[in-house]
């Protein structure tokens, strides 16, 4: 992704291919990163050298190309992704995103975060991640339609229930899950329903979906946010909490939140940033959103720069929109004690040393934002079984997941001396590196 820690570039990339487009004056290197964080955890798990080789690079990547009819009677072809990290551990599985700016090296380091993800959450998955280079606002939703289906066309059996299950991201929702579930069932031929339906994960509950799954990522959230303030002795009643990215994630965790008695009072989305001291109403917020696509216009809020959210006197914030978002200039002007992580890779490394050096703790995303993998674990379960579980069943689940999770993090920190960062990945690659020991390569 090319957004700069001090701010998203305006440029916008090319979602049509022979549209060149400048470089960005400084390229982020996202999937380095990533890389960087299991060096740092192997520095203190013995992770034998063959094993980081091998999962320094992901195992397949795939790019297509496909042609979609636009409503004004003209054809565009685009360019989607799918990089398949590990399967290692079961099936790739991981988000599809649709945004303008999305490259090859932001899908590999997101393919690579959901190896680490599944690893540490202790699922039978590995990591994969996709999507197309586009802007979804800009088209209808017929070709919204079209695309999603030529997409999962075009990918074939690259995908499937048993090796490599998608699940909605940044600019994907329920809606195109059900259209990738439909195309996949319509190509496959003749499969029994069950064999099929946990292509993807992510669906509506009336096709296959489970309950708790469209809030699922924000309920995680939730649960570590809640799990950090017992052990940190802090009264989440009444604190004052503010959000980047006002969607899937953002929107749910700070409505989970408000019936704890938190308090929004700054939010902000790719139309800019709104602040309200008083606090806004989450739920009217939200349906604003759902019905308008943004913030933009929402009379309850007073508009503000940039630089003026990240400077806003709180004391939890939720980053959820996109990667490399918190570099130092934005680490030095936060006024939280808390920062949770809900987009993939909001913190860059300079701006999380910043973080460390003024004492406001981090909550990682690999373990932060893994409700979303966890709960689509429990649709795919849901959907080979043919069942449907009740929502408290799932939430029952997921909570528990989750605090053992932040167990397995805060005890290896501890034992460690480590971030909590590094010692999500210390966990994760534990695991990873034991069943390369045990099975060894083939052949
Ligand atoms: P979404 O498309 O529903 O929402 C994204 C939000 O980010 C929107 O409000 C958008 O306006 C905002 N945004 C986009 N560009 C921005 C910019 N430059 N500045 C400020 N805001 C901007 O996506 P989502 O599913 O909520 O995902 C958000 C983040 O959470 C991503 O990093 C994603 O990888 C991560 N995540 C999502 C899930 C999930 O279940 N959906 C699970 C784990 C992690």
């Amino acid at each position: 992704m090319t957004q700069t820690a001090s701010g998203p570039t305006s440029q916008r990339a090319a979602d049509v291919v022979g549209v060149t487009k400048l470089p960005p004056a400084e390229r982020y290197d996202f999937f380095r990163v990533i890389q960087s964080y299991l060096d740092e955890a192997a520095k203190i798990v013995k992770v034998p050298e063959h094993v980081r080789l091998i999962l320094s690079q992901p195992k397949n990547e795939i790019i297509v190309h496909f042609p979609v009819l636009m409503d004004n009677g003209e054809y565009r072809l685009f360019k989607g992704y799918r990089i398949q990290h590990s399967n290692i551990l079961g099936p790739f599985k991981g988000g599809m995103r649709y945004h303008q700016d999305a490259g090859l090296d932001d899908f590999k380091a997101l393919a690579a975060m959901m190896t680490w993800k599944s690893a540490l959450m202790n699922l039978p998955f590995g990591g994969g991640k996709g999507g197309i280079k586009f802007d979804p606002r800009a088209v209808s939703r017929a070709e919204l339609q079209r695309i999603t289906r030529r997409f999962f066309h075009s990918l074939g059996s690259n995908v499937g229930p048993d090796y490599d299950i998608p699940a909605p991201d940044v600019g994907t929702n329920a809606q195109c899950m059900a259209w990738a579930l439909d195309t996949y069932i319509n190509t496959v031929g003749m499969v029994k329903k069950e064999d099929a339906m946990g292509v993807v994960t992510g669906k509506p509950v009336s096709s296959g979906g489970t309950f708790g799954r469209e809030k699922a990522t924000g309920q995680g959230l939730v649960h570590c946010i809640m799990e950090w303030a017992r052990r940190s002795r802090f009264r989440l009643e009444g604190k004052k909490l503010m959000v980047q990215g006002f969607g899937n994630v953002g929107a749910n965790t700070a409505a989970l939140l408000a019936t704890l008695g938190m308090s929004l009072v700054a939010v902000g989305d790719h139309t800019g940033y709104l602040y309200n001291p008083e606090g806004f109403n989450v739920h009217r917020l939200k349906q604003y959103v759902e019905q308008n696509g943004s913030i933009a216009g929402y009379a309850n809020g007073q508009k503000i720069s940039r630089e003026e959210f990240f400077a806003v006197q709180a004391d939890l914030f939720v980053p959820a929109a996109l990667e490399n978002q918190i570099g130092p200039i934005e680490a030095e002007a936060l006024q939280v004690r808390l920062v949770v992580e809900g987009a993939n890779g909001p913190c860059n490394p300079d701006g999380e040393a910043v973080l460390a050096r003024r004492g406001i703790e981090v909550l990682p995303d690999v373990l932060a934002n893994a409700g979303g993998v966890t709960v689509s674990y429990y649709e795919w379960v849901q959907n080979r079984r043919s069942e449907q579980w009740t929502l408290e069943e799932v939430d029952e689940r997921l909570e528990r997941a989750m605090l053992d999770a932040y167990d397995r993090m805060a005890q290896f920190a501890r034992q460690n001396n480590c971030s909590n960062r590094v010692a999500c990945y210390g966990v994760a690659a534990q695991r990873l590196a034991q069943v390369y020991i045990d099975r060894e390569i083939f052949p």
